[in-house]
């Protein structure tokens, strides 16, 4: 052969007798056959080998089988970020006419999605409180499809009794869909307490080190998964191979990291209630929670984000976001390193008062997603930032 064809032509040979004890990055988009008929075939289904990346990729499937193994599922499709598998999953089972309960505390892109499909598409929504299952049987409509809720919403920390409005929903014949990134399969796999499908953004606690962008889709039947894995290869949902490397990578370290985020939440929601210049403080573990028995009962853990209100209100939020040093002012969440936001002058800005009031958020609320650093030096960081009163 020439140079210039020696130059295209690269196989990486795969000894027979050594394994890598860490997965192999496959940075491929394509695979090459011997027979037209075996591609043909790997067209067709996720399972007759690997044919083209989007379609699927061996450590994407790496991800997708170890995501599936800790949610309990069947089988799993990664996508390129946690919209990524929201749109999928919608798109790939609601048509139009048909008509959607979902919580009302949801993350701002899923409402946003949501909204999008009732305008666009004549997909209707109902929201509902999450105070009561009782609340599924009285939405229910003809041609409702789909259950949708967060096992711990975002800010406020909300937590509905999944696995009673998971068994109204199946009573009704609903498909449930679970967002369980901010519990994670660590402290509550959904799938247990009859969920259809769980979701994850991968860019939170799965890849956990604030370098990934991701998201992940679990199903609890085979016929559900070929469905949407049909419909996400047509949208072109698929990650990055090494973007679904980095995340495998971030799950063998999942069960310590949560433990670490839940027992350093739990330290600082303590020391921020007796503060003097702290109202209330939101976290699922928290004595005066309101949902702490409920979460309690399926959760073995609450998580790592907390949310507490400054008594003095929204030029207390933001002077407190700008005041840490250690802690950063950033809008994500979920990874090693500890994060703040003010929503009211941040995420939520476009909401005025009444509109904040709704979505459970004061003028002085902030959130904070608690990393893993040690619990005294985020303490410091906190102490110096809060208002002296
Ligand atoms: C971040 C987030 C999403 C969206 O995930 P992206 O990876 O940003 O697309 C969905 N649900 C929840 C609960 C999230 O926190």
């Amino acid at each position: 052969m020439r140079p210039s064809t020696r130059a295209v032509h690269v196989t990486a040979s795969t000894p027979p007798n050594s394994r890598p004890v860490s997965v192999p990055i496959f940075q491929t988009s394509n695979f090459a056959f011997d027979d037209p008929d075996a591609l043909a075939e790997a067209l067709e289904s996720p399972d007759s080998g690997f044919v083209y990346t989007r379609y699927g990729n061996p450590t994407i499937r790496a991800l997708e089988e170890q995501m599936s193994r800790l949610e309990g599922g069947v089988a799993a499709v990664c996508t390129a970020s946690g919209m990524g598998a929201i749109s999928a999953v919608l798109l790939s089972t609601l048509r139009s006419g048909d008509h959607v309960i979902a919580q009302n505390c949801l993350y701002g892109g899923t409402f946003a999605m949501l909204n999008d499909l009732a305008a666009r598409f004549g997909v209707d929504v109902t929201y509902v409180a999450g105070d009561d299952p009782a609340e599924v049987a009285a939405a229910v409509r003809p041609t409702t499809r789909m259950l949708y809720l967060e096992t711990i919403a975002n800010p406020v920390t909300r937590v509905v009794d999944l696995p009673a409005f998971l068994a109204a929903g199946r009573e009704a014949g609903l498909l449930t869909v679970v967002d369980n990134t901010f519990a994670t399969p660590m402290l509550c796999r959904p799938i247990e307490y009859g969920a259809d499908v769980v979701l994850h953004s991968a860019t939170k606690y799965l890849g956990g080190h604030s370098d990934v962008t991701g998201g992940v889709l679990v199903f609890a039947d085979d016929a559900r998964y070929r469905q949407v894995w049909h419909h996400a290869m047509e949208l072109g949902a698929a990650p990055d191979p090494f973007a679904a490397w980095l995340t495998i990578r971030g799950i063998q370290t999942l069960a310590l990291r949560m433990r670490r985020h839940c027992a350093n939440a739990a330290e600082l929601a303590g020391r921020l209630a007796a503060h003097p210049a702290v109202g209330s403080v939101r976290w699922p573990g928290h004595a005066d929670h309101p949902d702490r028995e409920i979460a309690r009962g399926h959760l073995s853990d609450f998580g790592g984000v907390l949310a507490f209100d400054l008594l003095g209100g929204r030029s207390a939020g933001h002077a407190f976001t700008k005041g840490v040093r250690l802690v950063k002012l950033a809008a994500s969440l979920g990874g090693v390193e500890t994060t703040v936001v003010h929503p009211a002058s941040s995420t939520h800005r476009q909401l005025d008062a009444e509109g904040l009031l709704a979505a459970g958020i004061g003028e002085g609320t902030v959130r904070l997603s608690v990393g893993i650093e040690d619990v005294e030096d985020l303490w410091e960081d906190l102490v110096a930032a809060l208002p002296a009163v």
